[in-house]
């Protein structure tokens, strides 16, 4: 059984969260730490621990997870100017919470490569 996160939290409605999209599948929610003007989280409802898992999983969950990431990169009016999608994984990647999460940044011009 995977550890409890405060994304675990988050989605059982324990703690609050800014919410910007709920459907059945995905819940998103403004990041507490924005690193850009809009900094919004995407997590899945079934719940995913590490990106590394999707070898396993069904094919879909990893399909709806990113198509609802663009949905709602779109919805908040990311689209035109552009947007960055970021799994971490891991320490290296510097994933600080075990909850399978896709960032969108967006809302300034963002520099490559990442640190
Ligand atoms: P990671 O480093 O794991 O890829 O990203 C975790 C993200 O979750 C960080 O950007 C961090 O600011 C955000 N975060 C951590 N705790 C909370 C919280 O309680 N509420 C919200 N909305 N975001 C959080």
């Amino acid at each position: 059984m995977a550890e409890e996160t405060i994304f675990d939290k988050i989605l059982a409605g324990e703690i609050p969260a800014d919410k910007v999209y709920e459907d059945e599948h995905v819940l998103a929610f403004r990041d507490i730490n924005p690193q850009a003007p809009t900094h919004v989280l995407v997590i899945p409802k079934r719940k995913v621990s590490h990106f590394t898992e999707f070898p396993e999983r069904p094919a879909e969950e990893a399909g709806i997870l990113f198509q609802r990431a663009a949905h709602v990169a779109k919805e908040l009016g990311l689209e035109k100017n552009g947007y960055r999608i970021v799994v971490n994984h891991g320490p290296h990647g510097q994933q600080s919470v075990g909850y399978l999460h896709v960032h969108i940044l967006g809302g300034r011009q963002l520099s490559w490569p990442p640190g």
